[in-house]
Formats: structure tokens, C-alpha cells, sequence
């Protein structure tokens, strides 16, 4: 199975006479198992782009499709996890988790099933009956995954989860995203526009210029996925990093000046 994004693009009207142009020539595969990051200044297109593979905005043109799924008759299942996550907040932590499940009519045990399952994943199983105004904002954001990953899609897609949390909840969160990524392998579509975190987590990183957003460079990283953060990588974690901010610095002063 993959994701094929075919030469999207996506114009937005600026006022009755002007047009934007959010997204241009995008092409890229997403295969199985991958974990591709968007990277980009703020304005680049990244949201964009990532709702019209999530199927919540339509392209002005290209499209979105997926490839060699093993079961063709079914439809491909996407979730989303967005920065600001919407918890419902007279549901409990199980009851937000399985909310996909109920939708989906599954059955009340396969529901508690995989509900505890992945409650325990996020690492939220002391919470389970805990309302979302009771939690922090780094437990808030692992309900978001754990509901994303209950329904077990053929493909996750993160905007920007962690941006509104403190750097060191931040980085925690991270290490726990590639612990439950080894686990789940799901296929995965990450925007951010930390570079950092677009490294550490990245099997490839696709890199977006802005005005329009293209895509500017696709660049594997070559490091093991686990580990990458010891002392032992860090002089390649460093090139990297230095690689894509070469890329995007421009990108990125013209965007301070909007
Ligand atoms: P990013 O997520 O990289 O910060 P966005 O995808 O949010 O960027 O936005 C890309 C460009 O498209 C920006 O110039 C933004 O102003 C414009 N844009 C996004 N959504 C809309 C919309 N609904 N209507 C008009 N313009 C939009
Ligand atoms: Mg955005």
C-alpha cells in the first residue's frame, strides 16, 4: 500500500479579483510503513497540504489516491492529529479514544479492547476516567493520538501536535511518538516547522518553499530511526539540520517580514 500525492495544487481566492497560490507541482509517494515530514516556514502550504491528503480540502487540481491496498474494495482510512486537538469535554479520556470505534458500530467489547489497548500506548491507562479539563496539555495530546491510533488507519497525519507544548514536554513527547511509531508502523504524513523535530523523526523529509509552496528538496535521512538523539549521531544530526535550514532560511526571513 501507498499514498500517492499526484501534482497537487491548491489556489485560494485572496478577494474577489486575486488568487493565491498555496500549493504547486506537489508530487510525492508516501510508502508503507513511511514516515515522511513536511517541512516549511509558516505559510508554506503545510496545513494545507496535509488536509487536502486527509480529504478535509479538495485540490484546485492533481490528486490524492492510494495504491496496492490489500483489500481494494475497502475504503482507506486516514486519522488526524491536529496542534490544538478537540477533545470532547464531557467524554472521558476511554470515551475520546473510542469515540472512531463507535462511529465505525464496532462491537462494545472490540471497542473496550482496543480502547485499553491503546490507552495504554499513550500511556494515559491511570486516566482512563479523567475528563479532559483534568489533564495537561501533553496528556490532552496523547488522548488526540490515542483516538487517532484506535481506529487504526491505513494513514495517521500530525499537524504540528506538539507545537503548543514546552520544550521539554516537547521533546519527551517525541521519544514517545517514535517508542509507539516502532509498535504500530503506521504510515505517516508529520508537519512541522521545527527542523529538530523534522530530523528526529523523518524517514524522509520533504522540504516546502513558500509563495508558492513546491516542494524545494526531499532528503532521506540516513540515520538509525531509534537513537537518534545519542551523542554517537550527533555530528550527522547536526549536517542535517544545517542541510534543510540552508534550504528553508530565506523562506523563513520573508515570512518574519508578513
Ligand atoms: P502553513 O501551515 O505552512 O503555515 P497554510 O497551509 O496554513 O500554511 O497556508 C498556506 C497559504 O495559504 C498561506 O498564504 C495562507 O494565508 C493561505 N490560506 C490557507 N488557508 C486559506 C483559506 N482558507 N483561505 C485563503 N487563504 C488560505
Ligand atoms: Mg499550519
Amino acid at each position: 500500500m501507498r499514498i500517492v500525492i499526484d501534482n497537487v495544487g491548491k489556489k485560494f481566492k485572496k478577494s474577489k479579483k486575486e488568487e493565491t497560490t498555496a500549493l504547486e507541482d506537489i508530487n510525492f509517494t508516501i510508502h508503507e510503513k513511511e514516515f515522511v515530514v513536511l517541512v516549511g516556514p509558516s505559510g508554506c502550504g503545510k496545513s494545507t497540504l496535509l488536509n487536502i491528503v486527509g480529504g478535509l480540502l479538495s485540490p484546485s487540481s492533481g490528486s490524492i489516491y492510494f495504491e496496492d491496498m490489500e483489500d481494494e474494495k475497502r475504503e482507506p482510512t486516514v486519522s488526524i492529529v491536529f496542534q490544538e486537538i478537540a477533545l470532547f469535554p464531557w467524554r472521558t479520556v476511554y470515551q475520546n479514544v473510542i469515540y472512531g470505534l463507535e462511529e465505525k458500530k464496532m462491537s462494545k467489547q472490540d471497542q473496550m479492547e482496543k480502547g485499553n489497548y491503546y490507552i495504554d500506548m499513550v500511556g494515559l491507562s491511570e486516566f482512563k476516567h479523567a475528563y479532559p479539563k483534568q489533564l495537561s496539555g501533553g496528556m490532552k495530546q496523547r488522548v488526540g493520538i490515542g483516538r487517532a491510533l484506535a481506529v487504526e488507519p491505513d494513514l495517521l497525519l500530525m499537524d504540528e501536535p506538539f507545537s503548543a507544548l514546552d520544550a521539554q514536554t516537547r521533546t519527551l513527547m517525541q521519544e514517545e511518538l517514535l517508542t509507539i511509531w516502532n509498535r504500530t508502523q503506521l504510515s505517516t504524513l508529520y508537519v512541522t516547522h521545527n527542523i529538530e523535530e523534522a530530523v528526529y523523526l523523518a524517514d524522509r523529509v520533504i522540504v516546502l518553499s513558500r509563495h508558492p509552496g513546491r516542494i524545494k528538496e526531499i532528503i532521506p535521512i540516513d540515520l538509525p530511526k531509534m537513537g537518534r538523539g545519542d551523542a554517537q549521531y550527533r555530528a550527522q544530526f547536526d549536517d542535517y539540520a544545517e542541510q534543510i535550514w540552508q534550504l528553508i532560511r530565506q523562506d523563513a526571513v520573508d515570512a518574519l517580514k508578513e
